[in-house]
């Protein structure tokens, strides 16, 4: 019998978890109690896994790339062509949420009623309380704070708390050093980055068998916390043009597939689609990473050398989904209760704000979120209603994270598919099964 496609195992996974879920809340609290006791540890071992590959991989992969490119001018082509690419994208994306929210008008006519609601049951709560506080832990630092934050001064620290863009100045760093060292003394070098690239590609195959278990668990997660279906509905106008930017986003990057890299963009979703399963499911481009480099370099054909940069520094730097968000959050929470805010100078400001934003973003769950914060801050918006602002939009926010999550990771993929293709790095795919090597060992 044909053995059942990765994808189809996962979303059969999530739908089940989805359904269990709805079960256990039908219970009450004992249902949703042994949700979060026996379930829910089995996702946050999953997470932990991917978690604990990724900086290996990102070292390994981005030294032995960076070395196999045996050129430093084609370094800084890729790097231009991939800050540039990316920067491109993510305005658009941020006009795509603005037109929509502009033209649907999700926020005008909301009842006094409702907004009263919302705000007795969210203001105080810790979700929004945690936010406000990290935002301004942000806002505390200095302009420059985001460069300096990119060079370590302790390389084990930097790796220990998994800090994305020190890793990677780190692996750059390494890496052409490589190329300017005479080639004999580099080599061992080279080769060990090279073999801890395939013991953590192995590792990625074998971890995933354990996802279709793993989405049930964060699935079912999920659903325990939706309490209130009542708000929701009174959200979904706003949800709904959310997820209708999403859908636009994800719609233009098979354009791009398609008109630039003239590959199919059918085939591209089908083997994209692990990653942006589980982007889904853990709402966290950081805990996606491995999966997608291993999707995008073996299933989709792009050369290490390239996606061993640009999706280390998408998954931090490239939010599209989450600027499309901010976007249209910003403009929704003004129309609600700072109408007056609403000229067309701050829709200016949020397009830049949001974009920076979106670099600043961590990869992780409701960071996007933090981050509107400053994306209001910067237009203005009366501190005191913050809080209130921020309430309106956290009910839904956690689905509406998980859509946005797999927009950012598409985008990450689509757009190491057009920096291979410009710099012919796009080859035949020739993916590896966990097993292939199992018949000589077992
Ligand atoms: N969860 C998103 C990510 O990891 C960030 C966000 O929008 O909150 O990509």
């Amino acid at each position: 019998m044909k053995k059942l496609a990765l994808h189809w195992k996962i979303i059969i996974g999530m739908v089940l978890g989805i359904l269990f879920g709805f079960a256990m809340n039908s219970i009450g609290a004992d249902g949703r109690l042994f949700v979060s006791n026996w379930i829910a540890p089995f996702g946050t071992i999953f997470i932990n896994l991917l978690k604990l590959i990724a900086v290996p991989l990102i070292l390994a992969s981005l030294i032995k790339g960076i070395s196999d490119l045996k050129d430093i001018s084609k370094i800084k082509s890729m790097g231009l062509r991939t800050i540039l690419i990316y920067v491109g994208t993510t305005l658009i994306a941020i006009i795509i949420g603005l037109s929509i929210v502009n033209i649907i008008k999700p926020g005008a006519g909301m009842s006094q009623d409702t907004i009263e609601n919302i705000k007795l049951k969210y203001e105080n709560d810790a979700g929004v309380t945690d936010k406000l506080a990290k935002a301004s832990a942000q806002n505390d630092a200095g302009p420059l704070q985001a460069l300096v934050d990119i060079f370590p001064s302790n390389i084990f620290t930097a790796l220990g708390e998994a800090k994305m863009l020190q890793v990677i100045f780190f692996a750059l760093f390494v890496g052409i050093c490589l190329l300017l060292i005479p080639e004999k003394k580099a080599k061992p070098l080279i080769k060990f980055f090279d073999s801890l690239n395939e013991v953590v590609m192995k590792m990625v195959d074998l971890i995933m068998l354990f996802a279709p278990y793993a989405v049930f668990a964060l699935m079912a997660n999920v659903i325990i916390a939706f309490d209130d279906t009542e708000i929701l509905i009174k959200l979904l106008a706003y949800a709904g043009c959310v997820v209708l930017g999403l859908a636009l986003m994800i719609g233009f990057y098979l354009i791009l597939i398609k008109v630039y890299t003239k590959k199919s963009p059918l085939w591209f979703l089908k083997e994209i689609s692990p990653a942006q399963l589980l982007a889904f499911s853990t709402s966290s481009s950081a805990a996606t990473l491995p999966v997608t480099m291993e999707r995008v370099e073996e299933h989709l054909g792009v050369d290490k050398e390239v996606s061993g940069f640009v999706l280390p520094v998408g998954a931090t730097v490239n939010m599209d989904g989450t600027s499309l968000y901010q976007g249209i959050a910003a403009v929704f929470i003004m129309q609600v209760i700072w109408p007056e805010g609403l000229t067309f100078t701050n829709q200016l400001v949020i397009i830049a704000t949001a974009l920076l934003a979106s670099i600043g973003s961590a990869a992780v769950p409701s960071a996007g979120m933090v981050m509107l914060v400053i994306v209001l801050e910067s237009i203005g918006f009366p501190a005191e209603l913050l809080p209130i602002g921020l309430a309106l939009i956290f009910a839904v926010d956690r689905p509406l994270d998980m859509c946005r999550t797999v927009v950012n990771v598409t985008g990450d993929a689509t757009v190491s598919m057009m920096v291979a293709k410009s710099l012919d790095k796009l080859h035949e795919p020739k993916p590896k099964e966990w097993d292939d090597n199992y018949e000589a060992v077992k």
